[in-house]
């Protein structure tokens, strides 16, 4: 499904990001393991070499415009082309807003906002040339649509993903550059599994309920999203054969938000 197709997937050395790339790779592609951990990098694209696949461990800090760009760069010497961005690395704290640092404010809006701009204008560089076109998915979250308490940060950031798409969507389409947000509900993930003791601590409750009544209170059915899910989303979004996919925003949370 994607035989001959290079995809770079930030944030891949772990949890959503490492589920994306472990796809990506079975169906075809050559995959770039973008991450701020290269020795987490590299292990999960030596998984993807051993299992018979393409792969590369890449240092990016997506703060940073040097790293991103060399490392884009990096990526379209070792495989030629680039047709897929994925912008997933991500980080979350949690404070309610009175207690918010301003540093930890600006620290969130670096990674999620600012690395995913610079990701997309690296990316760009290649996908315009010619009007060879190609996929950028931005990982958003169902707080790209809904607020939550103690996520100011968080949520400002994830709901400014969905302008950068919309813009990118209509930019892009001469070039035949195709843009979408995937907003994942709880995906029990490290950065969620650090989330449940944080915010029994600051609510008060037991991470159990934190878990019952927090995470999952506002799904159909109490059941967690998985990267599976959120990868065969992703999946369908990099393999979707014509334009008339752009701009949109898939929200994959077992109801928790319905568009
Ligand atoms: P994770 O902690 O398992 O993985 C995040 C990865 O990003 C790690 O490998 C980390 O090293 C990397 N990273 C962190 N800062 C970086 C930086 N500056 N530059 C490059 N890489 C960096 O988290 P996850 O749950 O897989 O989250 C991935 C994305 O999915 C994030 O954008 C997150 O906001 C989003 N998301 C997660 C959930 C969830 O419930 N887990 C829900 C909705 C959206």
């Amino acid at each position: 499904m994607l035989n001959g197709k290079v995809a770079l997937i930030t944030g891949a050395a772990s949890g959503i990001g490492k589920e994306i790339a472990l796809v990506y790779a079975k169906a075809g592609a050559a995959v770039a393991i973008a991450d701020i951990n290269l020795v987490a990098a590299q292990q999960t694209a030596d998984e993807i070499k051993a299992g018979g696949g393409r792969a590369l461990g890449v240092a990016m800090d997506v703060t940073s415009e040097d790293a991103v760009n060399a490392g884009t760069k990096a990526v379209v010497d070792t495989f030629g082309a680039l047709d897929i961005l994925v912008s997933n690395a991500g980080i979350q704290i949690v404070n309610p807003i009175e207690d918010y640092t301003f540093a930890d404010w600006k620290k969130m809006q670096a990674i999620h906002v600012d690395g995913a701009f610079l990701t997309t204008r690296a990316a760009l560089r290649y996908m315009y040339r010619d009007d060879r076109g190609g996929k950028v998915i931005y990982m958003g979250s169902v707080h790209s649509h809904e607020g939550s308490k103690l996520k100011s940060a968080y949520v400002a950031a994830k709901h400014a993903l969905l302008g950068l798409s919309r813009v990118l969507a209509k930019e892009g389409a001469a070039h035949n550059v195709h843009s979408h947000v995937i907003c994942p509900g709880f995906v029990c993930t490290p950065l969620v599994e650090k989330q449940i003791p944080e915010q029994a601590k600051e609510l008060g409750i037991s991470e159990a309920e934190v878990v019952k009544d927090i995470m999952l209170s506002d799904t159909v059915d109490g059941v967690f999203t998985t990267t599976a899910d959120v990868a065969q989303t992703a999946l369908f979004l990099a393999t979707f054969p014509t334009g008339a996919l752009t701009g949109q925003s898939f929200v994959v949370s077992h109801g928790w938000h319905m568009q």
